[in-house]
């Protein structure tokens, strides 16, 4: 029978991201702590919706603001690690890499009481080496990869990468890459910001990113019996208010098309049980 998941995702970064890129004047500041207000409208959507969510959350974040992370660990969602202070593990050494993942999994422990099951690498750039520490500690899903679109596979390590271009393959581990992609992430489309390097204008029409988002659901439920389509959102960029209503039209045009609301961990379980079982 066919199956479609759709895994709504939050990644609640709130001030940690600024921080850590060096923004921190009282403005930068200001506008991660938007992220407070846009979680309580989404847990308010996804109470009258009844849908579980996963949240990806910085130690950071757990650690700045725990009654929030509480209650949404309290509501019935997922947390999930997203660093500390929003490192992306590629600009970190061996040793900074791994004390961050432990540091992120005991300010996880503090508000969940348990170890996360899954990751999302800050700004989706793994290391080389993440992949190991990961499964070393216990995670059973990742979400930083974009092999696929509506299918999870399993993670590869060890891929040698020439410089001529030549590539030797790594081998493949029993870590669940629960795909993601920055089409599928609202920070792109609708977030104005300005870098050393240029402007990201972000600032799009809503509904025509809604248009996008619920023909990749559509393109699945045509062309495959199971899948799974994740979607990235961050509490500071789609908790204005025409986001939210779009968000809410996301959620029915979902549910239009039969598709299932579940966790992230639920559906890499699901992946899971189905590759077992051949
Ligand atoms: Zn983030």
């Amino acid at each position: 029978m066919a199956r479609h998941l759709a895994c709504l995702t939050f990644d609640f970064d709130v001030v940690s991201a600024w921080i850590f890129r060096g923004m921190t004047t009282p403005t930068a500041i200001s506008r991660g702590e938007f992220g407070l207000v846009g979680a309580e409208r989404i847990l308010a959507l996804l109470n009258r919706y009844d849908i579980r969510a996963t949240w990806f959350i910085p130690g950071h974040t757990l650690d700045t603001y725990p009654d929030i992370c509480r209650r949404i660990h309290a509501a019935g969602h997922e947390i999930g690690h997203h660093g500390y202070l929003h490192e992306p593990p590629a600009m970190l050494s061996p040793e900074q890499e791994e004390a961050v993942l432990v540091r992120g999994i005991d300010a996880i422990r503090r508000v969940t009481g348990q170890n996360p099951r899954g990751y999302r690498s800050p700004s989706w750039d793994l290391s080389p080496r993440t992949v190991e520490l990961l499964l070393k500690h216990g995670f059973q899903y990742d979400s930083s990869m974009m092999a696929h679109d509506d299918q999870p596979y399993r993670a590869r390590q060890g891929d040698v990468i020439g410089n001529d271009g030549r590539i030797q393959w790594g081998t493949q581990t029993r870590l669940i890459e629960m795909p993601i992609s920055w089409s599928l992430d609202d920070f792109p489309h609708f977030e104005y910001r300005r870098t050393d390097t240029g402007v990201q204008p972000g600032l799009m029409r809503a509904g025509d990113v809604l248009d996008n988002w619920v023909d990749d659901f559509r393109y699945m439920v045509q062309n495959v019996e199971w899948g799974v389509l994740t979607y990235t959102f961050h509490p500071q960029v789609v908790g204005r208010g025409h986001r939210m209503l779009m968000l809410e039209r996301l959620i029915q045009a979902i549910a239009d098309l039969r598709g299932i609301f579940v966790r992230l961990d639920a559906a890499a379980e699901e992946f899971d049980r189905r590759a077992a079982s051949g």
